[in-house]
């Protein structure tokens, strides 16, 4: 027979379920349906299999490969010549991206709902990872479009955030990180994701403060109920190093294209996103 070494090192080969979960949320029109195609196709190059669009009444869960030399967590110091950059090779990290279906408001609502039930899950199959929030920075400047996009986010971070004060404080480092992909940096009347950062700090703050004034005037009446703010602190002006430092999570803004990543035309393309789900890894 085979032996025993060798049967181990070609189930792993072989098998390597991907076992990291990651969900892909966004307003509608941010590229998400682009990037999952664009994830699949890398992680198949060998099947030339053309990738109709999804269609969008079921959730889809695509399987993606991380590039072996995007590092992980665990072997971010690892140098170019060092074996374990060879077995990535031959063995590459898996992970899963779950996109979210439906239009407009009704992708918001179903995005929520897989967001908590997956948030809140104790099923290490389902375990989340991370969370990537996909915007078209081109759009942004669109006032109404800020709005939506902050306000979804918003309730977002409300999801991750409630999940972080029902766990336990010791737990603080399992905050599931959530990654705004400022995408289609390669049109020209793209924001840079710093202004994009600052557009919607500026605009969750708003969102926060008549939240804010809404639960105090309800309050004169309904003073039992008692409504979560985003990072707490309500006297200060909302950042995500604030919400970081209420809460644990953290939050990103990293710039990319979905479009020109195969041609490295544009900047990093998708690069600098796997490199962050490396780092949940
Ligand atoms: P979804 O609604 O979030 O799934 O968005 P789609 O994936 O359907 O993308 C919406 C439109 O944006 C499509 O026409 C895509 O081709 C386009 N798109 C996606 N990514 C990029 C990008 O990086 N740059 C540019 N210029 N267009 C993009």
């Amino acid at each position: 027979g085979v032996p025993i070494a060798l049967h181990i090192i070609f189930f792993q080969a072989v098998a390597s379920p991907p076992s990291s979960n990651f969900l892909l949320l966004g307003p509608s029109g941010a590229g998400k349906t682009a990037f999952t195609t664009l994830l699949e196709a890398k992680s198949s190059p060998a099947s030339n299999k053309s990738h109709t669009t999804h269609t969008s009444q079921q959730s889809t869960l695509a399987t993606a490969t991380l590039p072996p030399t995007v590092p992980t967590a665990s072997n971010r110091y690892r140098s170019d010549n060092d074996p374990s950059l060879k077995e990535a090779i031959r063995n590459p990290i898996r992970y899963r991206v779950r996109d979210t279906p439906g239009h407009g408001k009704l992708r918001v609502s179903q995005g929520l709902a897989e967001l908590r039930a997956m948030a809140l899950s104790k099923d290490i199959k389902t375990k989340l990872r991370g969370v990537l929030f996909m915007v078209d920075t081109a759009a942004l400047v669109d006032e109404s479009t800020l709005r939506d996009t902050a306000t979804y986010l918003h309730d977002v971070l409300l999801v991750l955030q409630k999940r972080a004060k029902n766990g336990s404080s010791s737990k603080r480092t399992t905050e599931i990180p959530l990654l705004v992909a400022a995408n289609k940096q390669d049109l020209f009347t793209a924001l840079p994701p710093g202004a994009v950062k600052e557009k919607l700090e500026a605009e969750i703050d708003r969102i926060r403060q008549s939240k804010n004034k809404g639960l105090l005037d309800a309050a004169e009446t309904e003073v039992e109920d008692e409504e979560e703010i985003l990072a707490n602190d309500d006297q200060e002006t909302f950042s995500f190093k604030l919400l970081e430092f209420e809460t644990g999570i953290k939050v990103e803004v990293v710039g990319g294209a979905v479009k020109g990543d195969q041609e490295e035309e544009f900047g990093s393309g998708v690069r600098r996103w796997e490199e962050w789900v490396g780092m949940c890894l």
